[in-house]
């Protein structure tokens, strides 16, 4: 039963995407219908939250539902030993840097998913989430005397210290190089490769990522999102219960039982996942939206 309920919280993140942005989800219900529709509930809400570290789902749900905090503050007890390796490579890159006439130092320390948000609609991220999220990442600002240095040769040579350490270097990006960026993995498939639980952060921008893919296909330039097809492969491997899913919203299914519950149910702040194994399709509803789609096994 928990591989089922897992499964479903799987797929509900991985479809978040087509929802409207919604916050304070208080309460997961997940029904499995059984071969006389009958809804089996299972309910989970802040006040009878699981709380098992050691567990994904129990993670996963208070990820889900859990008080608003910042994103990486859910995380911190997974990753806290490696962004302790991090700040120790990143203190000594500072350390090592020429002094004079320089000066270096970090912007932002961990950033939040709203600012992520901002900058992709600004168009100074290419990206939904980042390594700069869970802490992995630092942009850098280079100073000669009080003058901030936007761009120069100073930063190719930072980057070619940051990388006798061990870090990654943004300058070596391909397609979209930024010479004022260092990170601690070479790309997030690389990050969720270390610590697959924190794949599930990326789940729901997998339908994004892959049609970004596609085009850079069609357009002949899939070298240039290399990255992108490595996390939509990780993310692949790391979660094989989403080969069930179909890729596309199927409309409401026939079944009357399921049609009263809608009619009946119009809670706010509720993420509702239903599960029809023998009719074979997964409903999903968040607050007043609604979505079907077909699974198959
Ligand atoms: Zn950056």
């Amino acid at each position: 039963m928990i591989n089922t309920l897992y499964f479903l919280l799987l797929f509900a993140q991985a479809k978040d995407i087509h929802f409207p942005k919604q916050e304070n989800i208080n309460t997961i219900q997940i029904a499995i219908l059984d071969s006389s529709n009958h809804f089996n509930w299972n309910r989970f809400d802040t006040l009878q939250i699981p709380n098992d570290k050691s567990s994904q789902f129990s993670i996963y749900i208070n990820r889900i539902i859990g008080k608003p905090k910042p994103l990486h503050a859910f995380w911190d007890f997974y990753l806290d030993s490696t962004h302790l390796k991090f700040k120790v490579l990143s203190d000594s890159l500072l350390g090592i840097f020429p002094k004079k006439p320089y000066r270096m130092k970090f912007v932002s320390e961990y950033r939040s998913l709203e600012r992520q948000e901002h900058l992709l609609k600004m168009g100074r991220s290419k990206l939904p989430i980042s390594l700069h999220n869970f802490g992995f990442a630092l942009d850098v600002g280079i100073y000669r005397g009080r003058k901030y240095l936007k761009r120069g040769n100073i930063y190719s040579k930072m980057g070619v210290k940051a990388k006798e350490i061990g870090l990654f270097w943004g300058g070596d990006f391909v397609g979209f190089p930024d010479p004022g960026h260092i990170q601690y993995f070479s790309n997030s498939a690389q990050f969720i490769q270390q610590f697959p639980w924190i794949g599930f952060e990326f789940l729901k921008y997998q339908p994004m990522f892959e049609s970004n893919y596609e085009s850079a296909v069609e357009m002949g330039k899939m070298n240039f999102f290399q990255d992108t097809n490595d996390l939509i492969q990780i993310l692949k491997t790391t979660f094989p219960e989403l080969k069930y899913l179909s890729k596309y919203a199927i409309s409401l299914p026939e079944n009357s039982d399921l049609r009263n519950w809608i009619q009946r149910e119009k809670k706010d702040n509720t993420l509702s996942i239903i599960y029809h194994p023998i009719e074979q399709w997964v409903y999903i509803q968040k607050g007043l939206q609604g979505y079907t789609w077909k699974v198959s096994n």
